[in-house]
């Protein structure tokens, strides 16, 4: 029964970014076009529906280029790779499509311009984050990792007045920004990257989930642990208010206890998240009472990317359509839509 001292409020944007979609649906092509077993290095988006789903339409994920059979094909994850495993791929022969993030790329890009110029580039994310091993792998003698606000008083740099800091595209805006300041304290001639590095997507579910925060008793957020994006959610959340949050892969994995003495539930998800594992978590709450959901709009996205290069060819040479999905929907898991 719904009870009408109970809420749902609900973020958006959230779920699926364009950099993500594009990524699953290339998988999905390549397994229509190719067949399996298609290859896939590292997780192609940090969440385990995802992954599982495409396990069992024939997709194999590996952790390391040599684990592929020689002239087999290959897709690079959304996070991208270091230049080092566009090399192995060719060394042995494979067939590669590279799935990464365009927004990735960019901040590949500047890494490779700053080190042409010979600065020391101080890249600000996760220590070991696959994407963060991919941006630094692109000049690793120039780029060294500060891994927050803490990490600043490690850093050293050959020229103080050739610097400049770029960022994983995932992280928390505001303490990028803390930790930026920090490098500044130190650095007063730090250069900012060219444009944002965090990405559109991540600053977006961060602004929503900032806006209904303070309303909120309990945060849920839809997402694995290994998803950046995801994590970052829940912590700022509770930085703005909210008095507890959680992070769930499934419905399944809430805990009821987490409802006691809660009127105002904000449920949201990370860029990875396929929406029907919103709606599970949705049905779950309206089961319990919370049957009000109200939108929390904080911003329109309509950015979509086009499928890489490598597949798109192969796709008109046989006759299919190369075009993405147009509701963001992951084909495997059923949409909302
Ligand atoms: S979270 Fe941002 S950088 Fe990562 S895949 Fe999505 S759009 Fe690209």
């Amino acid at each position: 029964m719904p009870d009408p001292t109970k809420r749902v409020l609900l973020a958006a944007p959230r779920g699926y970014c364009a950099g993500v979609d594009r990524a699953v649906v290339t998988v999905e092509k390549a397994l229509d076009l190719y067949g399996p077993p298609v290859y896939v290095r590292k997780q192609i988006v940090h969440n385990k529906h995802v992954v599982t789903t495409l396990e069992q339409r024939g997709a194999v994920f590996v952790d390391e280029t040599d684990e592929v059979p020689e002239g087999a094909t290959v897709i690079f994850s959304a996070h991208g790779v270091a230049p080092v495993v566009h090399d192995e791929a060719r060394a042995l022969g494979l067939r590669t499509i590279d799935a990464t993030c365009p927004l990735v790329t960019k901040v590949h890009r500047e890494a490779v311009r700053f080190a042409d110029g010979d600065y020391d580039i101080l890249l600000i994310g996760h220590d070991g984050h696959e994407e963060v091993v991919g941006t630094s792998g692109e000049a690793p003698e120039h780029i060294q990792l500060v891994d927050g606000p803490d990490d600043v008083a490690n850093v050293t740099v050959r020229d103080p007045e050739k610097v400049v800091w770029l960022s994983q595209t995932t992280l928390s805006v505001d303490e990028t920004m803390e930790t930026v300041r920090r490098l500044r304290e130190r650095f007063p001639s730090l250069q900012d990257p060219p444009s944002d590095d965090i990405c559109y997507a991540t600053q977006n579910r961060q602004l929503a989930v900032k806006e209904m925060a303070a309303e909120c008793d309990l945060m849920l957020v839809v997402g694995s642990r290994n998803s950046s994006n995801s994590v970052r959610l829940v912590e700022v959340a509770l930085e703005h208010g909210t008095r507890a949050g959680h992070l769930v892969d499934y419905a399944e994995e809430i805990d009821e206890a987490w409802l006691d003495g809660v009127s105002t539930v904000g449920v949201t998800s990370g860029a990875s998240v396929p929406e029907i594992l919103v709606r599970g978590v949705l049905d779950y709450l309206g089961d319990r009472g919370f049957a009000d959901v109200r939108p929390v709009v904080a911003a329109e996205e309509s950015l979509m990317f086009a499928l890489p290069n490598e597949i798109r060819r192969d796709l008109k040479a046989a006759g299919l359509s190369d075009k993405m999905r147009h509701d963001g929907s992951f084909a495997g898991a059923g949409s909302l839509h």
